[in-house]
């Protein structure tokens, strides 16, 4: 009759497993302590097959009173269950450590509960049997005198014992394949009666094809009598488990050195396999769209690398990275962010083929391993598929929201021989769509790598232009055209190279913003103007508003507003005398952050103007939503005045029409000639700015003309570069 001990200072714990443990077998006795101390004074005296104790106890934990009974070096076999709370990783550690066989969490499962003691009683009762039957054998052996020598005996005794305390399939084979030896885990695991299958062939645990190839094995050992090991084994139990073992087997000799056996050890690496899957899975998944990650894409990019090597096959690489989602992200807020990421990685699922590999690279830039393409044309393709699938518009949080990606191709062998180079320059060209105004894809070309590497030695002169002072900022009269007087200049950054070169900000501004070297030059052209123009207030030049350009990237987390007033502050400039440039695309781009930003400065009296106005989209609407004070034509439309085409003059005369509708002041930039003048004057335009009146200035010169000491600076054509 198996005996079970129960130890629980709580007497309802000690009455329900007590019940729960009758009900496994109706001959188990069942002891119960309400103190680990009793229950070792009791054991001290009495035989149990397994214990039952509670972590948490007067007097001793559960780990004190498994090390405690675990001194006593004839009780290792006997199986302890520790019931822990469901967060106690600690405690369960603390009392693995002391020996502790398995656990239970609290409250208790009744079924688990169940299970687990079945079979570890099981286990436990196993272990006895193979170890009375190795009792019987040794006092056969010393019943019968054999000529042994005493002090070999004890210690293979004593080594069976150790073997059944260790849980792993453990046996021996003779040459016939008869079995000589089998762990007390191996028996209780496979269900097996040591006493029947000693002398006997081992039944095949697990099939037939896995008993062949042990016989195959164990061949090979006698013949070469060498050990063969490190086999992983994946098998199915009786009870349909799946299970992994690592199996070695070694031969065993006679005293002569002839090899009469073979001793096979399996260890049961089941839960660690598991572990290391789930842990495989981790370091190869992104977490928010459970898609592959960029560790993920980098094998499989090897392993394209090396098929395509040998099959001389072509397979592209796609960069795709969302058009304009941190927008989205600030403005709808970090979850529905997240929701827009899951559902554009389902859509992007979706539209490639089952062997084709998306993976998440980080942020809102996902990849595509498209296999077995016949060329370009079925790169393109899926480019336009995934595009198109894009277009339809998301509804995240009862919002709708549109939302489309740019897409960069790579392909290979062409475009790359490495995974590296083929990430990247499928990054270049993904930057090239950006640039090109976003939606859409575009296949690498060796150029763009040209362009990246010029940009790169572009940024690195830059930064030493800005600690060296080589930026300076010259200004650009605006005039009012009905009495023809200088009401404000722009301020726009010239770059004086150490060779005497001047730079226009077209030549070094995007390398700027790509570097975010854009901040530093802007916050300093904000300060140089707003310090000018002060200074020219406190010298008693005629009042003049300056003008200073703003980029996307001051509303990107940087606070606009605490700038502009810290600087207003410090250089003591009236707001009034400030006016900031901003682009429909920033509008559009940063609505959220900037109507607010927009709205505070303008409340303090600084001006608003869109720049390039006619250029970006959807002006109209935004136009409602954040008030400003002035509208700059662009100069585009305006240099259509006198060049015949009819339709700038109609857009021209829109503008015109909407500023006044709305009050807002007009000001028409790159005017160049009288005609286009005398075009605007009549339309009604306010404001003018360009070559005909002046190119951007100096200050030595820009106060000249402030003073009146000349009347106009009209660049020859031939000098128009220059500016
Ligand atoms: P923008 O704000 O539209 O500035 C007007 C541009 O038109 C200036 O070019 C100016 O020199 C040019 N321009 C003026 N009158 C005429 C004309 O009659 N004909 C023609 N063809 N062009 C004329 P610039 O100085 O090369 O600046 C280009 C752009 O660079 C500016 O466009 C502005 O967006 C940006 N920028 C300039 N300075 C800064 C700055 O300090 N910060 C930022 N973020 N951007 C700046
Ligand atoms: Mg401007
Ligand atoms: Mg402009």
């Amino acid at each position: 009759m198996p005996t079970v001990v129960i130890i629980d200072d709580v007497a309802t714990n000690r009455a329900i497993y007590s019940r729960v443990t009758r009900s496994i077998q109706a001959d188990i006795r069942v002891q119960t302590f309400e103190t680990p101390l009793k229950a070792l004074t009791w054991l001290n005296e009495h035989e149990a097959d397994l214990i039952i104790a509670d972590y948490k106890m007067p007097g001793m934990s559960g780990a004190d009173f498994v090390r405690r009974f675990r001194a006593h070096g004839h009780r290792l076999e006997i199986p302890v269950i520790v019931i822990t709370a469901y967060d106690d990783r600690e405690f369960r550690c603390a009392a693995l450590e002391a020996g502790a066989t398995d656990f239970l969490h609290s409250p208790v499962d009744h079924s688990e509960f169940q299970t687990r003691v079945r079979n570890l009683l099981k286990l436990s009762l196993h272990q006895k049997m193979v170890q009375r039957r190795a009792d019987a054998l040794a006092e056969e052996l010393k019943q019968s005198q054999l000529s042994r020598d005493q002090a070999l005996r004890d210690s293979r005794e004593r080594l069976a014992q150790v073997i059944d305390t260790i849980p792993a399939m453990i046996s021996a084979t003779d040459k016939q394949g008869h079995c000589i030896f089998v762990s007390a885990y191996m028996a209780a695991l496979g269900g097996l009666n040591p006493a029947e299958v000693l002398d006997h062939e081992l039944p095949a645990l697990f099939g037939q094809e896995h008993q062949d190839y042990h016989r195959k094995l164990d061949k090979v050992v006698f013949q070469s009598g060498e050990v063969v090991g490190g086999i992983e084994e994946n098998v199915v139990d009786r009870f349909g488990n799946g299970l992994t073992f690592i199996t070695t087997k070694s031969p065993l000799r006679s005293s002569s050195g002839e090899i009469n056996g073979v001793l096979t050890t399996s260890l049961d690496i089941t839960d660690r396999k598991r572990a290391e899957t789930r842990l495989a899975y981790l370091a190869h998944h992104d977490h928010l769209t459970t898609l592959p990650n960029r560790a993920f894409l980098h094998e499989r990019l090897e392993e394209a690398l090396a098929r395509t090597r040998a099959s001389q096959g072509v397979f592209a690489l796609f960069f795709i990275d969302l058009d304009r989602f941190k927008s989205v992200n600030d403005g709808l807020g970090h979850f529905s962010g997240d929701l827009l990421l899951r559902a554009v990685s389902d859509r992007v699922r979706r539209s490639v083929r089952d062997d084709d590999i998306v993976v998440r690279l980080g942020g809102d830039e996902f990849a595509v391993l498209q296999t077995q393409i016949a060329g370009a044309e079925d790169a393109a393709a899926m480019a336009c598929r995934i595009n198109d699938v894009l277009d339809e518009p998301f509804i995240v949080g009862g919002r709708e929201i549109t939302m489309n990606a740019s897409i960069g191709i790579a392909l290979h062998p062409n475009d790359g021989e490495t995974a590296e180079e083929l990430l990247q320059n499928a990054d270049l060209a993904m930057y090239r769509v950006k640039v090109s105004g976003r939606r859409g894809y575009q296949f690498f070309s060796p150029d763009m790598l040209t362009r990246a590497q010029s940009s790169i030695s572009l940024q690195s002169d830059l930064r030493r232009a800005i600690a060296d002072n080589q930026l300076v900022l010259y200004y650009q009269p605006q005039i009012n055209l009905a009495t023809g007087k200088i009401i404000g200049a722009e301020a726009l950054v010239r770059w004086l190279r150490p060779d005497g070169e001047v730079m226009l900000p077209a030549s070094f501004l995007s390398a700027a913003e790509e570097s975010g070297l854009i901040l530093p030059i802007n916050e300093w052209a904000l300060r140089e103007a707003c310090r000018q123009a002060s200074r020219w207030m406190h010298a008693e030049f005629p009042a003049v508003r300056v003008a200073v350009n703003v980029s996307s990237m001051q509303f990107r987390g940087e606070n606009l507003c605490s700038l502009v007033t810290g600087v207003l502050d410090s250089t003591g400039l009236p707001p009034s005398l400030l006016e900031l440039e901003l682009t429909e695309t920033i509008l559009l781009e940063h609505a959220q952050a900037a109507s607010a930003d927009l709205e505070e400065l303008r409340r303090r009296g600084v001006r608003v103007a869109i720049d390039d106005f006619g250029t970006g989209q959807s002006s109209l609407s935004h136009l409602k939503s954040i008030r400003v004070d002035r509208l700059k034509i662009d100069r585009s439309f305006v240099h259509g005045l006198d060049s015949g085409m009819p339709d700038d003059a109609v857009i021209v005369r829109a503008i015109v029409g909407l500023g006044r509708d709305m009050k807002i002041e007009v000001l028409a930039e790159g005017v160049e000639t009288a005609g286009q003048a005398r075009y605007l004057q009549s339309e009604g335009c306010d404001l003018i700015q360009g070559f005909y009146y002046s190119a951007p200035l100096n200050v030595a010169d820009f106060e000249a003309l402030l003073t009146g000491e000349v009347q106009t600076w009209r660049p020859a054509s031939s000098d128009l570069s220059v500016y």
